[in-house]
């Protein structure tokens, strides 16, 4: 049988990643409780506000289920805020927000500052064939350390779409991968560019096996 990814559906952009994982062939379901997360085989972490998706998380018993199920290897696929999550250590995070795990970065949160708040680059993404992939960041973390099983995918480049200088951002992580754990700053699920999502999924079906 293949697959079902769930989409955890506290807060933030659920619908389209659903619409997205449907487009690559795969069933997506939204996951708000421990049973429908036991259903599931991947887990998707949306964008949205971390401090908030920790607050739900917790809210409706899902912490301590969606930690072991990282733990025990289950693919997960964060974007923006759902990178947050994932990752082992924040800085400038709320002092009471957990973490889910499953990444050995230090992440930083609304990293890019006000003049880049959110912003449009293309980025060459290793694992994503076809050129380079439209990345809408929107008060978005980059990662600021990887651990030795961590892979980087992307970095800024040095020019926003628009022309502004990256600045300090340049160079910066913002898609990496350890094992069957994804994470990108930006939000594919809103471009319509399936490459990424395609991506996780092909993590996904080798990891069913
Ligand atoms: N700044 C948000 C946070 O801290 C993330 C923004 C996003 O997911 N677009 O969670």
């Amino acid at each position: 049988m293949s697959p079902v990814i769930g989409v955890l559906a506290l807060q933030g952009d659920v619908r389209e990643h659903v619409a997205a994982v449907s487009s690559c062939g795969l069933r997506a379901v939204p996951v708000r409780r421990p049973a429908e997360l036991d259903a599931v085989d991947a887990l998707i972490i949306p964008g949205g506000e971390s401090t908030t998706m920790s607050r739900l998380l917790t809210t409706f018993d899902l912490l301590e289920p969606v930690r072991a199920r990282i733990r025990d290897g289950m693919p997960a696929y964060g974007s923006c805020a759902g990178m947050i999550l994932l990752a082992a250590e924040i800085l400038d995070g709320r002092p009471d927000q957990e973490q889910l795990g499953g990444l050995d970065v230090v992440v930083r949160r609304n990293a890019f500052g006000r003049q880049v708040d959110s912003f449009e680059a293309d980025l060459q993404v290793d694992g994503v064939p076809g050129g380079p992939v439209r990345a809408v960041f929107i008060r978005a973390p980059w990662v600021e350390k990887v651990g030795a099983s961590v892979e980087v995918l992307a970095t800024v480049p040095p020019l926003t779409l628009t022309g502004t200088d990256a600045g300090a951002a340049a160079g910066r992580a913002v898609a990496v991968r350890q094992g069957a754990v994804l994470a990108t700053s930006f939000h594919p699920e809103i471009t319509g560019d399936l490459r990424v999502h395609a991506l996780f999924c092909g993590m996904v079906r080798e990891a069913a096996g």
